[in-house]
């Protein structure tokens, strides 16, 4: 079966990654979160006190940043590991959420990124998820999906999530966050978080993740019929 490249973009918690991971894995494909990279890169900044209005200080991090991936079993998807120390979950909390778009706003942490991202879509048969997977990563991915959900549905998902974490976070306080990452996405000067023109929209305020990943998974298929 002819490998594609999937993108997968959209707003703050549309369902983007749960959707892509249940596609990657229906599929034997990898799937990459690429926004655990940029809060990644955002951990870094803020364990190594680095100022991120500093161009040239965020540029000698960068050079110190080494992300990758590793499968984890029991969760069935990857994890993300910083300079080799596994930090999936201390990048999900809130402190992160409310920096990771000033950081993923810099020119220099986007190009560094964006260049990790290219090299590991280059054997195809991949699920990425982001904001500008189909606008600046793989502009020429043969499936691109952009996902959007009613803001307060969105926030409640988000907010059971950190719960079912342990983390209470009060629905207004990720409501708000949500938001302002959806604004500082969408007006930033590099790679703003638009939809592709060829994307197709995926709005999942009122599916199941079940009927989510059939959407992708049967757009799929019917893509790769017609490769041949
Ligand atoms: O997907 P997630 O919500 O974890 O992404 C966190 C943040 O990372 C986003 O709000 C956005 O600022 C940034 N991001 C990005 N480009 C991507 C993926 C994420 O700018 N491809």
């Amino acid at each position: 079966m002819k490998k594609i490249i999937i993108a997968l973009d959209g707003y703050s918690s549309c369902g983007k990654s749960s959707t892509a991971k249940r596609v990657a894995a229906q599929l034997g494909y990898a799937f990459i979160d690429t926004g655990a990279m940029y809060r990644a890169v955002s951990l870094y900044l803020y364990e190594n006190q680095i100022d991120y209005t500093h161009a040239e200080a965020v540029e000698q991090a960068l050079a110190n940043i080494q992300i990758s991936f590793q499968f984890n079993e029991e969760r069935g998807a990857s994890d993300v590991y910083l300079n080799g120390v596994n930090v999936e979950s201390e990048i999900r909390k809130m402190y992160i959420s409310q920096l990771v778009s000033q950081v993923s706003s810099i020119a220099s942490v986007r190009k560094a990124m964006v260049a990790q991202q290219q090299e590991m879509g280059k054997q195809k048969g991949i699920v990425m998820d982001g904001r500008d997977i189909g606008t600046k990563v793989f502009p020429e991915a043969e499936l691109k999906i952009f996902m959007t959900a009613d803001p307060v549905i969105r926030a409640e998902r988000r907010r059971l999530e950190l719960l079912q974490k342990g983390d209470d976070v009060p629905l207004a306080e990720i409501l708000e966050n949500l938001q302002q990452r959806d604004l500082q996405d969408s007006t930033r000067a590099e790679s703003p978080l638009v939809q592709a023109d060829d994307a197709i929209l995926l709005d999942t305020s009122y599916m199941t993740l079940d009927e989510q990943v059939a959407f992708v998974v049967n757009h799929h298929h019917a893509i790769v019929e017609k490769l041949g």
